[in-house]
């Protein structure tokens, strides 16, 4: 498979190119030349299968060229999910668990850092090492965070030797644990950077940093956020683990995705482009609701930021819809440089009236105050003793609303659990009295001491920062 960029009718890359620079040189995201499908007859025969098998089928036709042999991928995947890897809790890797009639909570957050990044980071890191096990020059990993990235890169990452890696995360806008999940990682070569700004400012100075081809190049930049194919590829995989669950008696289940910056649902959006038969993909915000209110009006509007008990969905500006988006309008890379240039300059932009439908007919939406998130957390506790993290209630919430308005059926519902719930004590002490605790592997970061480095939101002082340690 070969990669093109969202903004550019350049040349394709290989896969390789695409994972390594992440973002491709004119600024937009790479996505594959065409969707591979995959006939009802493969699906069956995925049946049954462990997720590692399910993986290399549906990650086959994306990785598999000259730089990645079958062997290899299947090696890279028994490392992270096979039945000798103890880096998941569970063998399932992402069980289903019924949670009421007709509903389901795919549980993402079997990982050693407790959310659904854990499953395309730990792959992510392994491919990454594999491109670059003959190069003799040092790699630096850079990431954003609104919260949950952070930890499961350094997690995955800080093993890989001639590696370091940099996160952005936003100061005092993550949760504690979050915080000292990245802190007090034990490794050297690990860099917190706590910037004095939103998520959004992280992520924009990071985009800019890898615009920076000078840069990029001399320190080897290689971004871990869902900007990079190789993360979205990987979460296309538990969609199609979870639809093929149900028996051929069910309608296909439709997906409802707390969303931030668009990355887990457009991973949705490529299984069901890949042939998965699924209902609608409904996109779950909290307060911070810009993509609800696209869905709603066809118009993206850029609003200000304001904080929430989910915190990894603070986000204004969802980097992944313009892989969407490009889909949307015919793959016409011209209109994607258009949009995305109209959209940073002036904060909104609008698609015609049948693009709004056609991406409608795709996408339910839904949004969870903070009032109805926590009472969703206090709802499925009392009804199933289940205790979900804040982004999974914002989740439930509109998976309910959903069901409400769709009114009498039988298609399953699946919402995302995307985070364990022990990772916000606040938010859930407010809502059942009692927090969940850590899991014991985590519990010694609570005493652990903390090495982070706050920094003013200005892009030399991240960049002299950067090359400081890096060019030493
Ligand atoms: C990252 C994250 C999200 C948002 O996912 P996107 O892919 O950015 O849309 C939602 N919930 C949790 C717990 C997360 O960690």
């Amino acid at each position: 498979m070969k990669y093109i960029s969202t903004r550019s009718a350049t040349s394709p890359v290989t896969a390789r190119e695409a994972v390594l620079n992440g973002l491709a040189p004119d600024g937009g995201l790479y996505l594959p030349e065409t969707w591979p499908t995959l006939s009802s007859i493969e699906l069956q025969s995925l049946k049954g299968r462990s997720f590692a098998a399910i993986a290399g089928r549906i990650l086959a036709p994306f990785f598999l060229d000259e730089d990645l042999s079958d062997a290899e991928l299947a090696k890279i995947l028994d490392d992270c999910f096979g039945p000798t890897s103890s880096i998941f809790d569970t063998p399932q890797i992402t069980p289903l668990v019924q949670i009421a009639d007709h509903q389901y909570l795919l549980e993402l957050f079997h990982g050693p850092t407790l959310a659904f990044k854990d499953i395309p980071l730990q792959f992510l890191a392994r491919l990454i090492g594999h491109y670059t096990q003959n190069r003799a020059t040092n790699l630096t990993f850079i990431g954003a965070t609104s919260g949950d990235t952070g930890s499961a890169a350094i997690h995955a990452c800080a093993h890989l030797k001639n590696a370091r890696t940099f996160i952005l995360h936003p100061a005092g806008k993550i949760s504690e644990i979050q915080r000292r999940q990245m802190t007090t990682h034990v490794s050297s070569r690990v860099y917190n950077i706590a910037l004095d700004g939103t998520f959004d400012d992280c992520q924009a100075l990071v985009k800019t940093l890898l615009n920076d081809h000078d840069f990029t190049k001399q320190f080897n930049l290689i971004p871990v956020n869902s900007i990079n194919w190789g993360r979205i590829a990987m979460q296309t995989v538990y969609y199609f683990a979870a639809a093929l669950a149900f028996n051929e008696t069910h309608s296909p289940p439709t997906f409802v995705v707390p969303t931030g910056n668009f990355g887990n649902v457009f991973a949705g959006y490529v299984a069901r482009s890949m042939g998965l038969p699924m209902g609608q993909l409904v996109v779950a915000s909290n307060h911070n609701d810009i993509l609800y209110r696209f869905f709603k009006t066809g118009e993206m509007a850029i609003d200000r930021v304001v904080p929430s008990c989910s915190p990894s969905m603070d986000i204004q500006v969802s980097s992944n819809f313009e892989r969407f988006l490009f889909d949307l309008v015919g793959r016409d890379s011209r209109a994607i440089a258009h949009l995305m240039e109209k959209f940073s300059n002036h904060g909104n932009f609008r698609v015609t009236a049948a693009d709004h439908i056609k991406a409608c007919a795709i996408f339910g939406t839904g949004r969870a105050s903070d009032e109805q998130t926590i009472a969703m957390i206090k709802r499925v506790y009392n009804e199933t003793k289940m205790v979900i993290d804040p982004h999974t209630a914002v989740g439930v919430h509109v998976a309910q609303d959903y069901m409400k308005n769709r009114g009498p059926s039988h298609e399953p519902i699946i919402s995302l659990a995307c985070a364990h719930p022990a990772k916000f004590p606040d938010t859930i002490k407010k809502a059942i009295g009692f927090a969940v605790p850590l899991p014991d592997p985590l519990k010694h970061m609570m005493q652990a001491t903390e090495r982070v480095t706050p920094i003013r939101n200005d892009l030399n002082i991240v960049k002299n920062y950067i090359s400081g340690i890096v060019g030493a």
